[in-house]
């Protein structure tokens, strides 16, 4: 099921006079999981704020072409109505904590309960979600104590208890460490599972080939190119518009160069051993 549909979309934000989406057109299928890619600038920040409805709802400028979610127009939605079906995070995990709770229990129960939910349904609720992304041993802690790589856990968290159908994550790891790093793409991978449909950024391109279903990639507002991530990543052409292949793939790219015939480009370790070793037994080699 295709749950955005974008057609056509151009926009201009009120101040400057560029169009900094141009003749965008994106269709975004239930459970997957799409990462935008493309250098600084290149719109894919706008085009979050669109499929979240910020656009236009927050920023109004000029919004031309069609942006369905769930078949209805964002510009028909409240964005009450939209918060409850997509869920935002974003870059910087410090911004995220309301910063007037004194539990991560609390402060993931803070959404729910300023939708006036129910106590009992909002313990069970948080509990659940709380043993779900295995945060057991922050949930007593003060917000801000946690280091960045925590908060933005909690700050998921908070996200994901609300239910919603779409995530969509705005360069997540840009201020965590590599464990820091890691324990978010265990939350994204969790969420992949449960089915739900993530529109991600990120710069790291390792991350994305091992996550990914789709890449779209924009460049000046445009999208240069689309496709399953083993295409997209696997095509020299990317690294034109600044975005780096993986090292796997540029490994791969090498190899074939100098004749050696591999049954594919690998994206990530496990596919690169997969790929050597049956290139190995052509030759007669086991390993
Ligand atoms: P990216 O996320 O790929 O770095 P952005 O979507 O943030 O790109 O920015 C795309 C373009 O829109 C840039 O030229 C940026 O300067 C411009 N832009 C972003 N936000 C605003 C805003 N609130 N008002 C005016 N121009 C903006």
């Amino acid at each position: 099921m295709d749950i955005v549909k974008i057609k056509d979309l151009t926009y201009k934000y009120p101040i400057g006079d560029e169009n900094v989406l141009k003749d965008v057109n994106l269709t975004i299928e239930k459970g997957k999981l799409y990462a935008l890619v493309g250098s600084n600038g290149s719109g894919k920040t706008t085009l979050c704020n669109v499929i979240r409805g910020f656009i236009p709802h927050f920023h109004h400028g000029e919004l031309k072409g069609e942006v369905l979610i769930y078949d209805k127009d964002i510009r028909e939605y409240e964005l009450g109505e939209l918060a409850l079906k997509i869920g935002f995070v974003f870059q910087n995990p410090y911004t995220q904590i309301s910063g007037v709770k004194d539990t991560v229990f609390e402060e993931i129960a803070y959404g729910l309960e300023n939708l006036g939910v129910e106590v009992e349904t909002i313990r069970q609720k948080v509990a659940e979600v709380i043993q779900l992304l295995g945060i057991e041993y922050l949930q007593d802690k003060n917000p801000q104590e946690l280091s960045g790589g925590q908060k933005q856990r909690v700050a998921l968290a908070s996200i994901i208890v609300m239910e919603p159908d779409i995530l969509v994550i705005d360069e997540p790891t840009s201020q965590l460490d590599p464990q820091g790093t890691e324990e978010v793409f265990k939350i994204i991978e969790i969420m992949k599972q449960k089915g739900k449909t993530i529109i991600l950024v990120e710069h790291k391109i390792e991350l994305i080939a091992e996550y990914a279903d789709h890449v779209v990639l924009l460049q000046d507002g445009e999208i240069v190119t689309q496709g399953k991530t083993k295409d997209i990543l696997s095509d020299e052409r990317a690294m034109n518009y600044g975005v780096p292949l993986p090292q796997y793939a540029i490994l791969g790219i090498e190899m074939k160069k100098k004749g050696i015939n591999l049954q594919q480009i690998p994206l990530t370790e496990n596919e690169s051993v997969a790929v050597m070793r049956s290139w190995l037994a052509t030759k007669g080699v086991k390993v």
